[in-house]
């Protein structure tokens, strides 16, 4: 609710309806300023008691008073102000006209208690076109604040909830982000050793080739002068075959071909950790940014506003 005025206003001397009076109206009785005459109910006249609570309200703020409201003076900037703090768990009564033109559905309303932050879905009294209904405030300036304070409390306790379940999650991700980093270490030295194995094993191969192709070429040597060129081919054939038997050997001598397959096979089981860690990490992040951020962000905003309310439902004690 914000009032604007276009124009300067005047609250009395004048006998107009308009919809500016019964805003500042409607604005004046959501401060407790304004209760209207039972008989004629929240309507658009400019009247004395309107003027009355003008008055009032500039006495209880220093605004000095005079007969007329003028656009963006002190008084409209006090109301809109005033208007834009939290009340929404302050309560008023149902007031009706009490007649046979009261709307049925706000006939039955009539002494019932609702509050600013939950209205009936077609508003406050006075919102709907034509409604002549009014809030009367529950003990006006003499309340003693114990709804907003509990109200202010709890929203504390929830936040403190809210931050330390956020703070847990923050906390075993990073746990979560440690053990894959020494995953990752772990990973990285068996890869390594993978590779380590694997230069050996070339090596090995290179200096069972070498001696084949050493011993091809003794035994091809005598076959005398004639297809030279293909013997050596015959002997390298052998030489190659007789590497890769010492190699063979010599794997078997040293198990390395088992130390191969069981690093090969730590090395996918470490991937396969590293995944899982990976999506546990990922599921905590978005539970994180999506649920528990939020969550801790409502809590802090709903402490600020209840404390705003209870804050102002001091001040207005002290009227
Ligand atoms: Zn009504």
């Amino acid at each position: 609710m914000k009032l604007i005025l276009t124009e300067p206003f005047i609250p009395l001397g004048f006998d107009h309806d308009d919809i500016e009076t019964r805003k500042i109206k409607a604005a004046l009785a959501r401060l407790g300023y304004y209760t209207p005459n039972p008989h004629i109910g929240m309507d658009e006249t400019r009247s004395a008691d309107l003027r009355a609570a003008i008055s009032a309200f500039r006495q209880d703020r220093n605004i000095p008073d005079s007969p007329w409201i003028m656009p963006q003076d002190a008084t409209i900037i006090s109301l809109n102000k005033e208007l834009a703090v939290n009340r929404n768990a302050e309560r008023y009564i149902w007031r009706t006209m009490k007649d046979t033109r009261v709307r049925d559905d706000h006939a039955h309303r009539e002494g019932q208690i609702f509050t600013w932050g939950n209205p009936p879905p077609e508003g406050h009294p006075g919102d709907a076109p034509n409604c002549r209904c009014w809030p009367e405030p529950i003990g006006e300036g003499k309340r003693n604040c114990k709804e907003e304070e509990n109200a202010w409390i709890n929203a504390g306790a929830i936040l403190f909830i809210a931050e330390q379940t956020l703070q847990k999650a923050e906390q075993e991700k990073h746990q979560l982000e440690e053990r894959k980093s020494q995953k990752q270490v772990e990973l990285l030295k068996i890869e390594e050793q993978i590779e380590k194995e694997k230069k050996n094993k070339r090596e090995a191969q290179n200096k069972g080739a070498a001696i084949g192709a050493a011993v091809g070429a003794a035994i091809g040597a005598p076959g005398g002068l004639a297809g030279s060129m293909m013997v050596a081919g015959i002997g390298i054939g052998v030489g190659s075959n007789i590497g890769r038997f010492s190699e063979e050997i010599g794997d078997a001598v040293s198990d390395k071909s088992k130390t191969d397959l069981s690093l090969i096979l730590k090395r996918i089981r470490l991937l396969k950790e590293l995944q899982a860690l990976q999506r546990q990490i990922e599921e905590l992040a978005r539970e994180i940014s999506t649920i528990l951020m939020p969550e801790v962000e409502k809590a802090q905003w709903d402490v600020d506003e209840t404390q705003a309310a209870f804050l102002a439902c001091k001040i207005r004690n002290k009227k």
